[in-house]
């Protein structure tokens, strides 16, 4: 069923155990996709159930509990776009677009490693794409409201998470007990503070790592079949960073320092990340859902309904398609502090309406609120425009050195 070159790079990442102590503990994640296929492979034979997933408002905790494993399945290459052309309209978000591609196709193992997927209703394009993709895979779709701090919103999702509970209790054919969900909440929290410490590496007055070189361990959290062998591999890399500075890091304290926010991105779809760090940038802190949109926040342990603690943290999950958004704003001004940013650099994917309106609020607060440079870049995931991207990102750049 996978393609076998990926698992042999795969076995060569993993190795066996008594190489353990070797292994450099950045290459774990270079290779994690393709070390998770082989596990998925283990788990669909042992019958657990694999849940395709495509956005951060996915409550994982819950899936986990039940005893499936959650699996991240957005489109981040070019290739299977001209597939969904076919069908999606081409004025849309590359995104949703790569994503249905490789459904339509079944291009990606991971989607067709994945029993069904769990969708939720974010932008319009995502939410009429579901409807689509339902023909092609069972698919269970969560309703998000639009707002994050009314009650009535809290109330709905938390029905939302409720009736989620029950699809995936029907589908795996267990219970799953809060005792396993706290405990998995748990997990998950532990993960989340190890990439916040991990994160600080890039904090001022330390050598900071590209955004490049973060981009494979940041991406590697949507391909975890087995957590606390993940948390064993994050903590060994954050101890080796602890212990010596990674090599590119060594003269990465005189580059300026970018703040990349916007859209989430990933491998395939870096084409940003890169033309700001091949300028001369460096990228130490990305607030995207690749970066630490996805990390910021923990579930809150002491809440006696775990269920109600999974509503309200996921609920805050500052993204364009919720208004009003002040959540992002709020984090962006605090990690312009934090990471003594000298530029945000806001990425939107070309006709995602959400983020692209909302860049005018960022632009605001970048220039009048905290009167740091702002550049904003509307692109997909085509090569086409990397020149002329190029030469604005330089642009911007020379003008934070001056
Ligand atoms: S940007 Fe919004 S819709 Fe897209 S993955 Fe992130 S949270 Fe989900
Ligand atoms: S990038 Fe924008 S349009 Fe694309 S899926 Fe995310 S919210 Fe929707």
């Amino acid at each position: 069923m996978f393609d076998i070159n990926v698992r042999a790079d795969a076995l060569e990442s993993r190795g066996p155990s008594k190489t353990v102590a070797s292994r450099d503990p950045w290459k774990q994640f270079d290779k994690f996709s393709a070390s998770c296929l082989i596990e998925l492979e283990a788990a669909k034979e042992a019958a657990t159930i694999i849940a395709g997933i495509y956005c951060i408002f996915a409550p994982t905790e819950l899936i986990r509990a039940a005893g499936a494993i959650p699996v991240g399945l957005c489109g981040k290459q070019e290739a299977p776009i001209a597939a969904a052309e076919q069908i999606l309209p081409s004025a849309l978000c590359p995104l949703i677009k790569s994503s249905y591609g490789y459904a339509v196709t079944n291009t990606c193992p991971f989607f067709d490693a994945s029993d069904v997927v769990i969708g939720e209703t974010t932008c319009d394009g995502k939410k009429k794409m579901f409807e689509l993709m339902a023909d092609i895979k069972p698919l269970h779709l969560m309703h998000l409201p639009y707002a994050t701090t009314s009650r009535a919103a809290l109330e709905f999702w938390y029905a939302e998470i409720l009736r989620l509970k029950r699809f995936l209790e029907r589908l795996t054919h267990q219970t799953i007990q809060m005792d396993e969900l706290a405990r998995q909440i748990n997990l998950q929290n532990r993960i989340r503070l190890s990439f916040q410490r991990l994160l600080q590496v890039n904090h001022p007055g330390r050598n900071p790592i590209n955004g490049m070189r973060m981009l494979s361990v940041l991406e590697s959290k949507g391909f975890v079949v087995d957590p606390e062998k993940y948390l064993e591999d994050l903590d060994a890399l954050i101890n080796a960073l602890d212990r010596s500075p990674h090599p590119d890091a060594s003269n990465g304290s005189a580059k300026p320092r970018i703040l990349l926010t916007g859209t989430p991105l990933g491998r395939g779809s870096e084409k940003v990340l890169q033309l700001i760090e091949d300028a001369g940038g460096v990228v130490v802190c990305m607030e995207n859902c690749t970066g630490i949109k996805s990390i910021f926040n923990l579930v809150d342990e002491t809440d006696p309904d775990p269920i109600r603690a999974l509503a309200k943290r996921y609920l805050k999950t500052p993204c364009a398609c919720m208004t009003p958004n002040t959540e992002r704003l709020e984090m962006l001004s605090r990690l312009v502090r934090e990471y003594q940013i000298d530029g945000i650099v806001d990425l939107t994917w070309q006709c995602c309406h959400a983020y692209h309106i909302e860049s005018t609020s960022v632009e605001k607060l970048a220039e009048q609120q905290i009167g740091i440079p702002f550049l904003h870049i509307a692109t997909d995931y085509s090569p086409s425009d990397t020149g002329q991207l190029g030469v604005r990102i330089e642009a911007f750049l020379e003008l934070l050195k001056n």
